[in-house]
């Protein structure tokens, strides 16, 4: 009689190599069946955006490859999470079901309630952590309280046992006799059609476990000893757009550990700055673990009283890169075309939202969830309350990005803007971060003509930035 199979859900941990949840299943001996379930149902979830669609689609296709390079299936199955894996275990008589664990608060709650229910059924219910280095309830302060602030947490991790040496992947992996039913990837529609937006994307990034490998390694054989200043430069190539990867889990942090512990060993610079910003990732982690409305709402509560705008022109204006501030419009369409933005762009944009505009940072959320490919509900609300001052550990409200120096401090070649905002790429550097104020003549010679080619300002910085003070003013108080 053929042996009853074990289930390894993949979830976002799209990956062969380091995969806990998948070595178990196939340490088992039996033969597993590899399932992932497009989970649009669960309540309180938030429903995966357009740019990240798209990524799932291609590194779910790029899973199935791996898969059957050893001889092994992705099963496809779309519904609420519970039923599909209810489904699954009648059809094949699975016995057990293994999978990483996940952080975000809808996505513990089902988690939960299904290894409760697989349980109750008489069945194996087994849980790994594969997509943190550090889980949220391991780091505490001395009083055993969640930290809220980054340096001290950055010194728990670091003091901790370090991440998990990487496991391999496993050697062989049990291939069922009967395979359940699979949907078609592509009846899923997670790719644009009608308009096909995804060109941008596609020319940038290689989704899938190879993808993410070959990410980690270009970037280590770059120039990692200038990471901590370059870093902050969007013209340079310098950081190592990992983010989505991380995501999706192709790639994992024990690996990205392992792999900058043997960099610094060999010698490289800024390894220690590349690590903390890793650490960042674990740090709205255990924000959003211990604080599971930080999506939704201000962790300093003052800010519930914040005179906000309601203004759709303007929103509407900063989604499609016309703001008039060249710095901010690039980092929009940076964001529309290739899914992804700088660093420091993504906070100058983010503060001229919510400080310039007046506008509540969940619209800017709302925004970035759809647009990024790295969309993630730990790191972007916590960076938006982060850049909103509403955060914990968050930057202070007062401080207002000025999009024109920031411009000339981190894009002084205008390389950056040139590239995303051409219409102005005429402009001589000294004028290009504040076209509106470039000499009649000189416009000219750039061939720029304000509000045909590109727009003035929709608000004018000094102004606002004392609007931002004001209303910032008002709930000081409360
Ligand atoms: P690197 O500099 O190479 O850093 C390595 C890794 O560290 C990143 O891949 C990422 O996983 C992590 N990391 C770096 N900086 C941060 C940070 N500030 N917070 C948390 N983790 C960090 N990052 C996301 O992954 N998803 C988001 O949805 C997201 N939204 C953001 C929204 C705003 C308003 C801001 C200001 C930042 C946001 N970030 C988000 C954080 C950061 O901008 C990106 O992680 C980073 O730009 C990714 O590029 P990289 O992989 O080249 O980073």
């Amino acid at each position: 009689m053929s042996q009853s199979p074990v289930i390894c859900w993949f979830r976002r941990d799209l990956r062969l190599a380091d995969n806990p949840a998948l070595t178990a299943a196939a340490g088992t001996g039996r033969p597993v069946i590899c399932l992932y379930v497009l989970d649009d149902e669960t309540p309180g979830e938030w429903r995966m955006g357009g740019a990240s669609r798209w990524w799932l689609h291609n590194a779910l296709e790029a899973l199935a490859t791996d898969l059957h390079k050893r001889n092994n299936r992705l099963i496809l199955r779309r519904g609420r999470a519970d039923e599909v894996l209810d489904d699954v275990i009648d059809e094949s008589g699975a016995e057990a079901v293994y999978w990483n664990r996940l952080y975000d608060p809808a996505e513990i709650e089902r988690d939960k309630r299904i290894k409760a229910a697989l349980k109750d059924r008489g069945l194996m219910a087994e849980s790994c952590r594969g997509n943190l280095g550090f889980e949220p309830w391991t780091i505490r302060t001395g009083s055993g309280d969640p930290y809220k602030v980054f340096s001290p947490f950055l010194k728990a991790c670091l003091a901790a046992d370090p991440p998990a040496a990487p496991l391999p992947a496993p050697e062989g992996i049990g291939v069922p006799g009967d395979w359940p039913a699979s949907e078609d990837l592509d009846s899923w529609g997670l790719l644009p059609t009608k308009p096909d937006w995804a060109g941008g994307l596609r020319d940038s990034w290689t989704p899938g476990e190879a993808g993410a490998a070959d990410r980690l390694e270009s970037f280590l054989a770059g120039d990692l000893d200038d990471y901590a200043k370059g870093r902050n430069y969007p013209d340079r190539d310098v950081t190592s757009r990992l983010s989505p990867h991380l995501h999706f889990g192709e790639i994992s942090v024990n690996q990205i550990w392992q792999r900058i512990d043997f960099a610094e060993k060999d010698g490289a610079k800024s390894v220690g700055k590349f690590r903390s910003e890793v650490v960042w990732r674990e740090f709205s982690h255990h924000l959003l673990f211990h604080f599971p409305d930080l999506p939704e709402n201000n962790w300093r509560r003052k800010f519930d009283d914040f005179p906000w705008r309601e203004d759709s022109d303007a929103l509407t204006a900063w989604q499609k890169g016309r703001t008039g501030y060249p710095m901010v419009d690039a980092g929009m369409r940076e964001l529309w075309h290739t899914g992804y933005m700088h660093n420091r762009v993504r906070m100058i944009a983010a503060s001229f939202l919510i400080k310039h505009l007046l506008l509540h940072w969940r619209h800017g959320e709302d925004w970035f969830w759809d647009t990024l490919v790295d969309a993630d509900l730990a790191n972007n609300s916590a960076s938006w309350q982060w850049v909103a001052g509403s955060g914990a550990d968050a930057a202070p409200y007062f401080r207002i990005f000025n999009p024109i120096k920031q411009g000339q401090d981190y894009d002084p070649k205008g390389v950056y803007i040139r590239r995303w905002v051409p219409e102005i790429a005429g402009l001589p550097d000294k004028h290009l971060h504040a076209p509106w104020e470039a000499p009649a003549e000189v416009l000219k010679v750039a061939r720029v003509e304000l509000d045909r080619d590109y727009p003035r300002p929709i608000v004018d910085h000094p102004a606002a930035r004392r609007r931002a003070l004001d209303a910032f003013e008002a709930i000081k108080g409360s």
